[in-house]
Protein backbone atom coordinates (compact mmCIF):
# COMPACT_ATOMS: atom_id res chain seq x y z
CA UNK A 1 0.00 0.00 0.00
CA UNK A 2 0.84 3.62 -1.11
CA UNK A 3 -0.20 5.96 1.61
CA UNK A 4 1.59 9.62 2.38
CA UNK A 5 -0.46 12.65 3.38
CA UNK A 6 0.28 16.31 1.77
CA UNK A 7 0.57 19.05 3.85
CA UNK A 8 -1.04 22.38 2.36
CA UNK A 9 0.78 25.87 2.77
CA UNK A 10 -1.07 26.61 6.40
CA UNK A 11 0.76 23.51 7.24
CA UNK A 12 -2.60 21.67 7.97
CA UNK A 13 -2.83 18.11 6.82
CA UNK A 14 -5.89 18.39 4.54
CA UNK A 15 -5.75 15.46 1.58
CA UNK A 16 -4.92 12.02 2.06
CA UNK A 17 -2.81 10.68 -1.06
CA UNK A 18 -3.67 6.73 -2.11
CA UNK A 19 -3.65 4.60 -4.83
CA UNK A 20 -7.06 4.58 -6.55
CA UNK A 21 -7.22 0.31 -5.07
CA UNK A 22 -6.86 2.14 -1.74
CA UNK A 23 -9.56 4.64 -2.39
CA UNK A 24 -11.84 2.35 -3.76
CA UNK A 25 -11.61 -0.25 -0.72
CA UNK A 26 -11.94 3.16 1.62
CA UNK A 27 -14.94 4.28 0.10
CA UNK A 28 -16.28 0.53 0.59
CA UNK A 29 -15.87 0.74 4.27
CA UNK A 30 -17.73 4.23 4.29
CA UNK A 31 -14.92 6.59 4.18
CA UNK A 32 -16.16 10.41 3.85
CA UNK A 33 -13.07 12.43 3.12
CA UNK A 34 -13.84 16.39 3.60
CA UNK A 35 -11.51 17.43 1.23
CA UNK A 36 -10.37 16.69 -2.38
CA UNK A 37 -8.50 12.95 -2.54
CA UNK A 38 -5.05 12.85 -3.82
CA UNK A 39 -4.64 9.77 -5.90
CA UNK A 40 -1.34 8.40 -6.16
CA UNK A 41 -0.42 5.97 -9.51
CA UNK A 42 2.64 4.34 -10.23
CA UNK A 43 3.58 3.94 -13.71
CA UNK A 44 2.43 0.56 -13.76
CA UNK A 45 -1.23 1.32 -12.75
CA UNK A 46 -1.63 4.10 -15.42
CA UNK A 47 -3.34 7.45 -14.72
CA UNK A 48 -7.10 8.12 -13.58
CA UNK A 49 -9.65 7.22 -15.78
CA UNK A 50 -12.58 9.42 -16.58
CA UNK A 51 -14.18 6.42 -14.75
CA UNK A 52 -12.14 6.68 -11.88
CA UNK A 53 -12.94 9.82 -11.40
CA UNK A 54 -16.50 9.95 -11.61
CA UNK A 55 -16.42 6.94 -9.23
CA UNK A 56 -14.54 9.26 -6.76
CA UNK A 57 -16.94 12.56 -7.11
CA UNK A 58 -20.44 10.37 -7.34
CA UNK A 59 -19.01 8.19 -4.34
CA UNK A 60 -17.08 10.84 -2.08
CA UNK A 61 -18.51 14.08 -3.53
CA UNK A 62 -14.52 15.52 -3.71
CA UNK A 63 -12.41 15.96 -6.05
CA UNK A 64 -9.83 13.96 -7.33
CA UNK A 65 -6.14 14.86 -7.88
CA UNK A 66 -4.11 12.23 -9.80
CA UNK A 67 0.21 12.30 -8.72
CA UNK A 68 2.32 10.33 -10.96
CA UNK A 69 4.89 8.39 -8.85
CA UNK A 70 7.78 6.55 -9.12
CA UNK A 71 8.33 2.95 -7.73
CA UNK A 72 9.82 4.69 -4.65
CA UNK A 73 6.88 7.26 -4.53
CA UNK A 74 8.79 10.38 -5.78
CA UNK A 75 6.36 12.26 -7.47
CA UNK A 76 7.22 12.86 -11.50
CA UNK A 77 3.88 14.66 -12.30
CA UNK A 78 1.08 16.14 -10.06
CA UNK A 79 -2.26 18.11 -11.12
CA UNK A 80 -3.11 21.00 -9.82
CA UNK A 81 -6.51 22.71 -9.25
CA UNK A 82 -7.06 23.29 -13.07
CA UNK A 83 -7.46 19.31 -13.69
CA UNK A 84 -5.77 20.04 -17.30
CA UNK A 85 -2.88 17.33 -17.29
CA UNK A 86 -0.54 16.88 -14.42
CA UNK A 87 2.95 18.94 -14.13
CA UNK A 88 6.05 17.61 -14.74
CA UNK A 89 8.40 17.70 -12.01
CA UNK A 90 10.98 15.01 -12.62
CA UNK A 91 12.01 12.81 -15.95
CA UNK A 92 8.83 10.50 -16.65
CA UNK A 93 9.46 6.53 -18.19
CA UNK A 94 9.48 6.72 -21.71
CA UNK A 95 5.68 5.47 -22.19
CA UNK A 96 4.68 9.10 -21.37
CA UNK A 97 7.24 11.06 -23.40
CA UNK A 98 4.62 11.49 -26.04
CA UNK A 99 1.78 12.82 -24.29
CA UNK A 100 3.66 15.54 -22.60
CA UNK A 101 2.57 19.65 -23.79
CA UNK A 102 5.17 22.44 -23.17
CA UNK A 103 1.79 24.93 -23.25
CA UNK A 104 1.15 27.11 -20.03
CA UNK A 105 -1.50 25.17 -17.70
CA UNK A 106 -4.54 27.64 -17.32
CA UNK A 107 -3.36 27.59 -13.56
CA UNK A 108 -0.86 29.94 -14.60
CA UNK A 109 2.11 27.98 -14.26
CA UNK A 110 4.42 27.21 -16.99
CA UNK A 111 6.32 23.61 -17.83
CA UNK A 112 5.71 20.75 -19.56
CA UNK A 113 2.56 18.99 -18.41
CA UNK A 114 1.49 15.56 -18.99
CA UNK A 115 -2.02 15.24 -20.58
CA UNK A 116 -4.34 12.22 -19.51
CA UNK A 117 -6.56 10.52 -21.91
CA UNK A 118 -9.76 12.76 -21.08
CA UNK A 119 -7.76 15.46 -22.75
CA UNK A 120 -5.81 13.83 -25.46
ZN1 LIG B 1 -1.71 23.86 -13.44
Amino acid sequence: MLTLLQINDAFRINRPALSIKDVRQRVADGWAPEFGVIVLSRPSDGLLTEDDRDFIWNALGVPAFNHLVDEDGRVLARECDAHDGLHVEAPLPSVYRDRVISEACPCGRPGDRLMTDAII
